[in-house]
């Protein structure tokens, strides 16, 4: 069986040598030592200012949503995951969407000041399968109309702009350390935030506002994780250059071998290092990609249909129509794509594929 993603699992005797010191210092969660050591390798293998390292991607887009949003409207996207919406709908907030653009699949900036309003608070964008929003223009509009920018920056690590890390852009960046991300922590997630006062307020939030034993700086929720989540974090960063140039070489055998004239591809950015994070393909209809999934599923074959359906259209937010992602959303598939997937198992996805393009 060929699935979609397979998570990596780095060798077990080195999972087991961190878990050694965890054991050692008997000290299993409340940002141990392991949970330090973590945040600063990864600050540095991204070059960020700060990292809070939280329990998972969802809780850090509910904690920039709480200090930003203010129950307020929350221009977002109707391309993502379903945690980017149902984060604002949990936090009191109305999500407002705006489509997308059809090549590069990020929000349309050019469409996000028609949909402002005075009860505007923010716009939580997603750099979706890793391909940068266009942060320069939504600068501008956030700056001329006094609006936060958060980016849902799940699919993002590794992903540079113009040279620098991309959750350096927008006043909040969220990523997702779940196991089918990336990089990994089993479940866990970050956030990234450049300002210090404003760091400091995800900081004292992702800990129940605790200043001190006794005091408290203010309201606070847990999206504290462990030192065992931490571990496997520490056990799989060594791996990761090896991990996106795996990813690498599938994307190029998919770009040189798929039939390109009959499907569309995502347009990456440009001045975007992308991260080879998700292979998504249009098809030219639902009936077609329905036709090839059948055709991918006979040999065993799974792809998934991400983004599926446009978040416009679930029970909770129903009512805005966003015919772009609505269309992309119907015939959008993505591709398996993880470290290891060998040539022989390429070619049967390419094959499969091409042979039922017709
Ligand atoms: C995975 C994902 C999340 C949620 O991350 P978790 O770690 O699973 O909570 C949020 N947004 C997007 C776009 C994602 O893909």
């Amino acid at each position: 069986m060929i699935n979609v993603t397979k998570t990596f699992f780095p060798p077990i005797e080195e999972y087991q040598e961190q878990l050694e010191r965890v054991w050692k210092n008997q000290w299993l969660t409340n940002r141990g030592e392991l949970l330090l050591e973590l945040e600063e390798k990864v600050k540095k293998y991204l070059s960020v200012s700060n990292v809070i390292i939280m329990t998972n991607g969802t809780i850090p887009i509910q904690i920039a949503l709480k200090i930003l949003g203010k129950e307020g409207e929350i221009i977002t996207t109707p391309f993502s995951y379903v945690a980017t919406t149902s984060s604002i709908v949990w936090e009191h907030c109305k999500p407002v969407f705006v489509d997308i653009h059809p090549e590069y699949l990020t929000i349309d900036e050019t469409k996000i000041e028609a949909a402002i309003t005075p009860k505007t608070t923010a716009i939580l964008a997603t750099h979706v399968f890793g391909n940068p929003c266009n942060v320069e223009a939504i600068e501008a509009i956030a700056k001329k109309h006094n609006l936060k920018v958060i980016y849902d920056a799940a699919h993002c690590f590794g992903v540079t702009y113009k040279g620098k890390s991309i959750f350096d852009f927008g006043d909040v960046s969220t990523c997702s350390f779940h196991a089918t991300k990336l990089f990994h922590t089993g479940e866990g997630g970050a956030l990234f935030c450049n300002d210090a006062d404003l760091n400091h307020k995800m900081y004292f939030s992702h800990n129940f506002g605790h200043n001190g034993p006794l005091a408290f700086h203010g309201l606070g929720v847990n999206g504290k994780t462990s030192e065992l989540q931490a571990a496997m974090g520490l056990a799989v960063l060594p791996y990761i250059d090896d991990i996106i140039h795996s990813r690498k070489e599938a994307v190029e055998y998919y770009n040189a071998n798929l039939d390109c004239g009959k499907l569309q591809m995502l347009k990456i950015r440009e001045n975007a290092s992308w991260n080879y994070s998700y292979y998504p393909i249009l098809l030219e209809s639902e009936a077609k990609l329905l036709e090839v999934q059948q055709a991918l599923n006979e040999v065993d074959i799974y792809p998934r249909r991400y983004f599926y359906p446009s978040l416009n259209t679930i029970e909770f937010t129903k009512g805005q129509s966003m015919p772009i992602s609505e269309d992309v959303a119907s015939r959008v598939m993505c591709l398996p794509l993880y470290a290891g997937l060998v040539a022989s198992e390429l070619e049967q996805i390419v094959h499969t594929i091409n042979n039922n393009l017709g």
